[in-house]
């Protein structure tokens, strides 16, 4: 019989990495849950999931690498740890852009190289599946911070596709609006105006996000690599 996989999931004690979390262990992964700290959602889907869990802030180099310390076996990192600010660009400060691209870029970078030890000993092909955003590709107004740094994770997506293969695959997954804290707490006013503009008539249930990226977890997505998958119900094309 086959070895289960181990999938670590960062940024999972809510939205879109919780609702994958609870994908892939019905799929039958062992699951590693992540949050930046101890919070009550962690450990309640901990306990609910019956998973490990490691918490650490992903813009803290050290802490990440400590934490890594622990794990022993993974075959699958899937980073969905990430922040949004959404700002004219003249209100944006230097510490704005800071935490964006510390979170969203670097925190990507930290977790990866802690990894890469773990991953490039499994025999069979490991993966990283990074979240980017529909917005790294067709930007908007007031998002110049976070939509840029996006369009880096998309970039080093297939950067890393290209230095990390054929021993590991990497992908992205670009969402659209989605239905979490993330999309509560920014701007909402603008966003329920944007969600008219969505092909679809509405924001995506962090369900419809999690299935791809459970897809990409998969045996069945072997043949690819160095993939950008928007999952944005239709929102960018109305940009081309
Ligand atoms: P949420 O705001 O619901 O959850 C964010 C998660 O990231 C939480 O688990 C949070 O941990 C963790 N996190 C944030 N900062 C840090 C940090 N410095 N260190 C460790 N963990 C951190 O986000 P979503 O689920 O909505 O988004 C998931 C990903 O998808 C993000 O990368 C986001 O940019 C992207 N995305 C989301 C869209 C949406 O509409 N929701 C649209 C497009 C892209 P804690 O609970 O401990 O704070």
């Amino acid at each position: 019989m086959k070895k289960k996989q181990t999938i670590l999931v960062t940024g999972s004690s809510r939205g879109i990495g919780a609702e994958l979390a609870k994908l892939c262990k019905k799929a039958g992964f062992n699951i590693i849950l992540h949050g930046r700290s101890k919070t009550k959602e962690l450990l309640s889907l901990a306990k609910e999931l019956d998973s490990e869990f490691v918490f650490f802030d992903v813009t803290k180099e050290l802490e990440v690498k400590k934490a890594f310390i622990n794990i022993k076996q993974l075959n699958i990192v899937v980073n969905s740890a990430g922040i949004n600010i959404s700002k004219p660009f003249e209100e944006l400060d230097i510490n704005d852009w800071k935490s964006i691209y510390e979170t969203n870029v670097f925190g990507i970078v930290n977790v990866i190289k802690s990894a890469l030890p773990i991953l490039k000993k499994n025999k069979s092909a490991s993966k990283i599946i990074n979240l980017a955003s529909v917005k790294g590709t067709y930007s908007a107004v007031g998002r110049a911070a976070y939509a840029s740094s996006k369009a880096a994770v998309i970039n080093l997506t297939s950067s890393l596709a290209k230095e990390f293969a054929p021993e590991i695959i990497v992908n992205c997954v670009s969402p659209g609006f989605s239905s979490t804290d993330m999309t509560e707490k920014t701007w909402s006013k603008r966003i329920r105006d944007q969600v008219n503009t969505i092909l679809l008539k509405r924001m995506a249930d962090p369900k419809e996000i999690a299935q791809v990226i459970l897809f990409l977890c998969s045996e069945e997505s072997s043949y690819i690599t160095g993939q950008n998958i928007t999952v944005d119900g239709g929102f960018g094309i109305k940009n081309v």
